[in-house]
C-alpha cells in the first residue's frame, strides 16, 4: 500500500498532467475529480461552477469509482443548486477555503444528508478554484467512511486548486490571445531574423490570397515588390540593431499578381531573434491619396490656368477701356468739331440771308427778284439743317446746358401750337391744343428747347398728315410742390408708321421710309435731337402708332415749379366772369370739347353745338327759359353754315341779335372781307389760347385785366423811336458790314472798330456820346470782357451808363450770366438774327433801359445786376430797411466770397455748394437776379464737381458783387465807394443822365 504522502503526490501530479494534456478546464475536470479520488481512496467526486447569471452553483461533472454507485445521490447532485452558504459547496463558495466534513448525515447545512445516509456516504470535503482570489469553481469528494480532518491534505487540496486556478487563468488569457491573433483584421505576423514568416495570422492569406504554408516556406522578401526590396532590408536591418518600426510603407504581391499597399509597425524580440510585426493593408487608402493627389494636381493646374486668364482679361480690359476712352475722345472730337464746322457756317450763311434781305429792297428786275428769291430760302433751310446738326452735334458733346428760368406753360405751348397753325390750316387739318387744367401755369426750365420738341413733334405730325387732325395733349403725370412731371402727347391722322421702323426713327439721320423723304423732305435730325433734349429734360420720348391710322408721339418732361407760387391772375379775373354762359359753336369735337373744359375751369357755363342749326336752337331755347347766353364763341370754318353765316342769321333774330359773338379764325384764313358788316366783336386765332380767349372775354365784359402781357422783345418797332449812335466793335469784317448795314438801313448811325482797344479809345474821345455799344467778346488786342471793364472803370463813381451788348458766339447757358456779370446790359448770340439785333439795339439804345437794371418784368431774360424795384419788394417797400439789408450784405459778402474761395481750392464740392447757397439766398434779397443766377450755377457746378467751371464763375461772382456795390452807390443807397474816378466828368452835364 502506498503511503500517504505518495498517494497526495500522485493525485498532484495526475491533476496537473490532466489539465497540461487537456485544451480547456472542462476536458480536464473529470481527470482531475479522477485523479484525486483513485489517489485519495474516495468514492465520489462532483465539480461545481458558478452560474453568475442565477448566483448559484450547478453540478457540471462527477465521478465515481467503478466498484460503487451512488445512482440517487449522483442524481440529486445534478439536479439540485446552491446559493452562498448553503451545503458543501455553498459553503466553499462563501468562504473561499476548503471545507471537511466528517459525515454529511450527521451535518445541518447538508440538504442531500438523507440520500447520502441512504447510500451510505459520509465523510465529505471541497475545495475552491481561485481566480485571482475569487471562487470560479467548487469540487467537492465524498468518502463511505467517516473521515476525521486531515490538515495536510486540505493545504494539498488548496494548492491544487490555485493550481488550477492559475492554469485556467493563464488558458484563458492564452486563448483570448489566440482568438485575437486569429480574428484581426490586421495582419499580424511573426517573422525571424532569418528573413522568414515564423506565424501569420488568416488575415494574411485573406488579403494576399496565399496559404499559411505558403507565407511561411520562403523568404519574405521574394513576396515584396521589387521596388521596395531594398528599403524593406534596411528597415529589416534595423530591426536587428533593436529599432522599433512604425508607419513603414511597402509593397507584398497578391497572389493573382497584383499589387497590396502595407502600413507597418513592428518590434525585434533580440532574444529569440523575431520580430513582432502587424501590416495594414492600406491599398485603397493609398488609391484614395492618389485620386485626391491627381484631384489637387488638377485643381492646382485649373487655378493656374484660371489666373492666367483673368490676367489675359484683365490686359483685355484694360485694352478695352483704352480703346473705349479713345473711341469716345474720337466722338467727342468728332462732335465738338461738328459743332464747331456748323457754327463757322453759320456765320456766312447769316451774311448771306441779310444781304440777300438787304439786297431784296433795292430795285431790282422781276428775274433778280426771283433768283435773289431763291437764293434767300435756300439759305434758310440751310441754316435750319445747319442748326439741327449744331444742336446734334452739341448735345452729343455734352455741350448742350438747359435754361432754368420761369415760363408761362400755356402761352409756351400755345405759342408753339400757333406756329404751326398756319401750315396745318394750309393743308385743312384741324389743329388743337389741349391742357390738362391741373398743370401748373408757371414752370422753371428751358422753354426755348421745349418749343423745339414740341415743333419738331407737331411739325412731323401736320407733315405726315393730309386729312384729318393734329391734337395736342398735355397732362400732369406728377406733381407736387416742387416739381412737375407732364406728359405731352401729340396725336394726328396721318400716314403712320410701321411697327419694325418705330425704334429707327429716333436715331439721328433716319427715317420711317427713303422714298417718302423725297416726298416730305427732312434730316431725319429733328427726333433724334428730340428725344435727347427731352432726356435733357428727365423725359422719355416713345410712339404708338398704326399705319394708315396716325400716331401718336408721347413725350414727358420734368419741371421745376418757382419756390412761391405766383398770384394766379387767371383766377383774379375770372371770378368776375364766374357764370358767364357761353355758347361754343364748333364741328370739330376735340375743340368743343377743349373750349368747355377751359370754361368749366374758369367757373362759365359753356353749351356746345356742333353746327349753325343746333347753334340757333340752343339760342332759341335758351331765350325761351330766360337764361339767355352771354356770349357765342363760333369757329369760323364749318361745313354748310360757316361762321359767318351764322354770325348774319344770329344778328337777325331779336331776342338775342345783339349777343356778343367771338370767331375763331385759322390763320391766313383769307376771308378779310367776309368779315366787314357782320358785327364779330373779337376775333381769335387757332389754335385757341387760355390767355387768348380769356383776355377776348374780359374785353368784352369789360373786365379789367390785371395780368401782365408777355413782352416780347423780338419783334422789332415798324419805325425806330428815334436815331442812335450805336459802336460797333467787331473784328470779323462780314459781320462788321452786316450789322452796320442792317442798322443804318434803320437809319441809325453806325461807327464800326475792330477791337476793345478801338472801343475804349472812340468811347473816350466821341463828341457826342454813343447811345449804345455792340461789342463783339473776342477779338484781338482788347477783348469784349476786358473792354467793358475799362469802359465801366472809366464810369465808375459817375451817374453815367452807357448800354454794351454783347455779341456772343457760344450760346451756351451761362453765357449771359458772364456777360451781364462783366458789366453788359444785353446779349445777343450770333449768328445775328436781323429782328432781334434792332429790337435789342433800339430797347437799349432808346433807353428803354433802366439804368443798370434790365428791363422789368423780364428779368429772366436779361438779368439784373441790380433791380431796386425787386430789392424795395423784398422790404416791403421800406428804403431804410433795404440800406440796412444791403449794410449786412456788404459786410457778409466778403467772408462768403472767401468761403467760396477756399472751398475750391480744397476742391470741396459739399462746402462750395453750401457757400454759393448762402451767398444765392443773401443776393438774391438785396435785388440781384444776375448774382442770384451766378451763385445758383456755381451751386450747380459744385454739385456735379465741375471745378473749372466753377471757377471761373467764380471770378464773375466777384466782379458782380463789385458791380452791384457801385450800383448800390449810384441809387444812393450806400455812401459812395472812396475810390472815385472821372468826378470832372461826373459833374459835367451829359443828355444821357435824363434816362436815369
Ligand atoms: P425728319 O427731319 O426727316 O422729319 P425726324 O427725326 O423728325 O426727321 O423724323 C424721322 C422720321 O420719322 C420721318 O422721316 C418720318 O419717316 C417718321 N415720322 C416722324 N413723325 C411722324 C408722324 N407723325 N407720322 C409718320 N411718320 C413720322
Amino acid at each position: 500500500m502506498e503511503s500517504h504522502a505518495t498517494r497526495r503526490l500522485t493525485a498532484e501530479h495526475v491533476a496537473a498532467r490532466a489539465l497540461v494534456e487537456s485544451a480547456t478546464f472542462g476536458d480536464a475536470a473529470p481527470k482531475i475529480l479522477e485523479a484525486i479520488c483513485e489517489a485519495l481512496g474516495w468514492e465520489y467526486g462532483a465539480l461545481w461552477r458558478i452560474d453568475r447569471d442565477a448566483d448559484v452553483l450547478l453540478c457540471v461533472d462527477t465521478w465515481r469509482s467503478s466498484s460503487t454507485e451512488f445512482p440517487e445521490f449522483d442524481a440529486a447532485s445534478r439536479q439540485i443548486t446552491f446559493s452562498r452558504g448553503v451545503g458543501l459547496p455553498g459553503r466553499v463558495w462563501s468562504t473561499g477555503q476548503p471545507t471537511w466534513i466528517p459525515d454529511v448525515v450527521l451535518d445541518s447545512n447538508f440538504p442531500r444528508g438523507v440520500i447520502a445516509a441512504r447510500e451510505n456516504l459520509h465523510g465529505a470535503f471541497g475545495f475552491p478554484i481561485l481566480l485571482r482570489g475569487e471562487v470560479q469553481s467548487v469540487m467537492e469528494f465524498f468518502s463511505r467512511e467517516i473521515r476525521a480532518p486531515d490538515e495536510d491534505l486540505l493545504s494539498m487540496l488548496t494548492s491544487v486548486g490555485n493550481q488550477i486556478g492559475l492554469f485556467v487563468d493563464r488558458r484563458r488569457a492564452q486563448e483570448e490571445l489566440d482568438r485575437f491573433f486569429a480574428l484581426s483584421l490586421d495582419m499580424l505576423c511573426i517573422a525571424g531574423f532569418d528573413g522568414y514568416f515564423k506565424r501569420v495570422n488568416p488575415s494574411w492569406q485573406r488579403i494576399l490570397g496565399y496559404t499559411e504554408a505558403e507565407l511561411l516556406s520562403r523568404p519574405y522578401i521574394e513576396l515584396i515588390h521589387p521596388d521596395d526590396r531594398d528599403v524593406t532590408r534596411v528597415q529589416a536591418g534595423r530591426l536587428t540593431n533593436g529599432h522599433d518600426i512604425n508607419y513603414f510603407e511597402n509593397r507584398y504581391f497578391h497572389k493573382d499578381g497584383t499589387v497590396r499597399w502595407l502600413l507597418w509597425t513592428s518590434t525585434p524580440f533580440a532574444q529569440q531573434r523575431i520580430v513582432y510585426a502587424s501590416a495594414r493593408d492600406i491599398t485603397e487608402r493609398k488609391a484614395a491619396e492618389e485620386t485626391m493627389a491627381s484631384y489637387a494636381r488638377d485643381l492646382e493646374h485649373s487655378q493656374h490656368a484660371l489666373e492666367e486668364q483673368t490676367a489675359r482679361l484683365a490686359q483685355l480690359v484694360k485694352e478695352l477701356e483704352v480703346a473705349k476712352s479713345r473711341a469716345e475722345e474720337a466722338a467727342e472730337t468728332k462732335s465738338a468739331f461738328l459743332a464747331n464746322m456748323s457754327h463757322e457756317i453759320r456765320t456766312p450763311l447769316n451774311a448771306i440771308l441779310g444781304m440777300t434781305t438787304l439786297a431784296l429792297e433795292t430795285k431790282l428786275t422781276a428775274e433778280q427778284h426771283e433768283y435773289l428769291d431763291t437764293v434767300k430760302s435756300s439759305a434758310q433751310s440751310l441754316l435750319a439743317i445747319v442748326n439741327d446738326v449744331l444742336d446734334f452735334s452739341r448735345i452729343e458733346a455734352r455741350r448742350l446746358d438747359l435754361e432754368h428760368a420761369a415760363f408761362d406753360l400755356r402761352e409756351a405751348v400755345g405759342d408753339a401750337a400757333k406756329l404751326l397753325a398756319l401750315r396745318a390750316a394750309e393743308k385743312g387739318l384741324e389743329l388743337a391744343c389741349h391742357i390738362h387744367p391741373d398743370a401748373p401755369d408757371e414752370v422753371l426750365g428751358d422753354t426755348g428747347r421745349l418749343r423745339q420738341v414740341l415743333l419738331n413733334v407737331l411739325g412731323n405730325a401736320v407733315k405726315f398728315t393730309e386729312t384729318g387732325e393734329v391734337v395736342l395733349h398735355v397732362d400732369v403725370e406728377d406733381i407736387n410742390l416742387a416739381r412737375a412731371t407732364l406728359r405731352f402727347a401729340v396725336t394726328d391722322t396721318g400716314i403712320g408708321i410701321p411697327v419694325d421702323k418705330q425704334p429707327q426713327i429716333f436715331q439721328a439721320f433716319t427715317q420711317a421710309d427713303a422714298s417718302t423723304t423725297r416726298r416730305f423732305g427732312g434730316t431725319g435730325l429733328g427726333l433724334a435731337i428730340a428725344v435727347r433734349l427731352v432726356e435733357l429734360m428727365n423725359g422719355r420720348m416713345w410712339v404708338e402708332s398704326e399705319v394708315g391710322r396716325g400716331s401718336t408721339f408721347f413725350f414727358t418732361a420734368t419741371f421745376d415749379r418757382p419756390q412761391v407760387a405766383p398770384r394766379d391772375p387767371l383766377v383774379d379775373k375770372t371770378t368776375a366772369l364766374d357764370g358767364l354762359r357761353v355758347l361754343v359753336v364748333d364741328d370739330n369735337a376735340t375743340n368743343r370739347g377743349i373750349l368747355e373744359e377751359m370754361l368749366s375751369s374758369w367757373h362759365m357755363k359753356p353749351t356746345a353745338a356742333a353746327d349753325a342749326e343746333s347753334a340757333l336752337t340752343a339760342l332759341r331755347d335758351a331765350v325761351a327759359r330766360q337764361d339767355a347766353f352771354d356770349v357765342i364763341i363760333v369757329d369760323r370754318l364749318m361745313p354748310v353754315v360757316d361762321g359767318f353765316m351764322l354770325a348774319r342769321r344770329v344778328r337777325r333774330e331779336r331776342p338775342f341779335a345783339r349777343t356778343p359773338i367771338v370767331m375763331m379764325m385759322s390763320v391766313g384764313d383769307g376771308s378779310e372781307t367776309s368779315r366787314r358788316g357782320v358785327g364779330v366783336d373779337a376775333y381769335l386765332t387757332k389754335p385757341v389760347k387760355h390767355s387768348d380767349l380769356l383776355d377776348a372775354l374780359a374785353t368784352l365784359f369789360r373786365v379789367s385785366t390785371r395780368r401782365p402781357r408777355p413782352e416780347r422783345d423780338v419783334k422789332p418797332a415798324a419805325r425806330p423811336a428815334k436815331r442812335l449812335r450805336v459802336l460797333l466793335a467787331e473784328d470779323n469784317l462780314v459781320n462788321r458790314k452786316l450789322v452796320t448795314k442792317l442798322l443804318q438801313k434803320r437809319g441809325h448811325h453806325v461807327h464800326a472798330v475792330e477791337n476793345g482797344r478801338a472801343a475804349v479809345d472812340t468811347i473816350a474821345s466821341a463828341q457826342p456820346d454813343f447811345d449804345v455799344v455792340l461789342m463783339d467778346l473776342q477779338m484781338p488786342e482788347m477783348g469784349g470782357f476786358e473792354a467793358t471793364h475799362e469802359i465801366r472803370e472809366r464810369e465808375r463813381g459817375t451817374a453815367e451808363h452807357l448800354p454794351i451788348v454783347a455779341l456772343t458766339a457760344h450760346a451756351m447757358a451761362g453765357d449771359r450770366e458772364r456777360c451781364l456779370a462783366a458789366g453788359m446790359d444785353g446779349y445777343l448770340s450770333k449768328p445775328i438774327e436781323v429782328d432781334d439785333l434792332i429790337a435789342t439795339v433800339e430797347r437799349f439804345g432808346a433807353g428803354a433801359a433802366a439804368v443798370i437794371a434790365a428791363p422789368a418784368g423780364d428779368h429772366h431774360e436779361h438779368a439784373a445786376v441790380f433791380d431796386e424795384k425787386v430789392a424795395l419788394g423784398y422790404t416791403g417797400g421800406d428804403r431804410k430797411l433795404l440800406k440796412q439789408v444791403i449794410g449786412l450784405f456788404r459786410s457778409d459778402s466778403p467772408a462768403s466770397l472767401r468761403r467760396i474761395d477756399r472751398a475750391l481750392r480744397r476742391r470741396d464740392s459739399e462746402a462750395l455748394r453750401m457757400a454759393a447757397h448762402a451767398l444765392k439766398g443773401a443776393i438774391a434779397t438785396v435785388g440781384s437776379q444776375a448774382g442770384r443766377d451766378a451763385a445758383a450755377e456755381l451751386e450747380t457746378m459744385a454739385r456735379s464737381n465741375r471745378f473749372g467751371d466753377a471757377e471761373r464763375i467764380c471770378g464773375d461772382l466777384r466782379h458782380l458783387v463789385k458791380q452791384l456795390d457801385e450800383a448800390f452807390a449810384a441809387a444812393g443807397l450806400v455812401s459812395r465807394p472812396a475810390r472815385r474816378q472821372a468826378r470832372t466828368r461826373a459833374r459835367a452835364p451829359r443828355k444821357r443822365r435824363s434816362r436815369s
